[in-house]
């Protein structure tokens, strides 16, 4: 069987609770791995260097990304946000699972560059609720709000091209759903392929030398 691990994608509208439901999630499957993403936004009250994001300045995230150093990259409210390559990839050659909490455009170049990952979209139950939960955090002026909640729009656009919905209603469910996810991408074909080559190379070679 194929041992490496599996590669997760989440993503989902700024205030949807990504962060609150992979907290929840993390806590209970402390096996399972989560990226830490470098940006160049300023960190929030309370957010810590290498915890909440690796905080780079822009030359030193444009150096990253031309030494190859980024699995992928993408531009969001003018800051760069990108997944460094090698702790994401150490991790999945050990044979662990590997979370990455990455916005829309992130995701599908994770998809071409990696067509075995999962994508999952984390959903609000409705658009009010988005907007009390990005206002009720009080982390963002009310021009960056507004500004998230029209990325959220094209982002709702995007949500059909994922393997998988969770709505986050309540977040104990939203953090179970999760785990039902996981468990349910064992069994998917896509991340399956190499097992499957593996006995059709066998089937093959052995059926050709009887
Ligand atoms: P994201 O990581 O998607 O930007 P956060 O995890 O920061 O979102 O959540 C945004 C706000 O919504 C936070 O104040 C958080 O406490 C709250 N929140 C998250 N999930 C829920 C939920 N299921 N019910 C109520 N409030 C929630
Ligand atoms: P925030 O500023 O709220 O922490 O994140 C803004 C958006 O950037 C969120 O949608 C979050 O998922 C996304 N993001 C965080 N890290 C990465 C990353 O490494 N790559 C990409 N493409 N997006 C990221």
């Amino acid at each position: 069987m194929n041992s490496r691990g599996r590669l997760f994608v989440i993503s989902g509208p700024s205030g949807v609770g990504k962060g609150t439901v992979l907290a929840h999630f993390l806590k209970e499957r402390p096996g399972v791995r989560l990226s830490v993403s470098a940006t160049t936004r300023s960190p929030r009250p309370g957010e810590r260097e290498g915890e909440s994001y690796f905080f780079l300045s822009r030359e030193a995230f444009e150096e990253k990304i031309a030494s190859g150093g980024m699995l992928e990259y993408a531009q969001y409210n003018n800051q760069y946000y990108g997944t460094p390559r090698a702790a994401v990839e150490s991790w999945l050659q050990a044979g662990e699972d590997v979370l990455l909490e990455i916005e829309v455009q992130g995701a599908m170049k994770v998809r071409a560059a990696l067509p075995e990952a999962v994508l999952v979209f984390i959903m609000p139950p409705d658009f009010h609720t988005l907007r009390l939960r990005l206002s009720g955090r009080g982390t963002e002026d009310e021009g960056t709000i507004k500004k998230r909640l029209f990325a959220a729009a094209a982002e709702f656009q995007r949500a059909g091209e994922y393997d998988f919905i969770i709505v986050n209603d309540r977040v104990e469910e939203a953090s179970r759903a999760l785990g039902e996810v996981l468990e349910s991408a064992r069994y998917l074909v896509k991340t399956n392929q190499t097992f499957i080559s593996e006995v059709m190379h066998d089937a093959q070679t052995e059926s050709l030398a009887d």
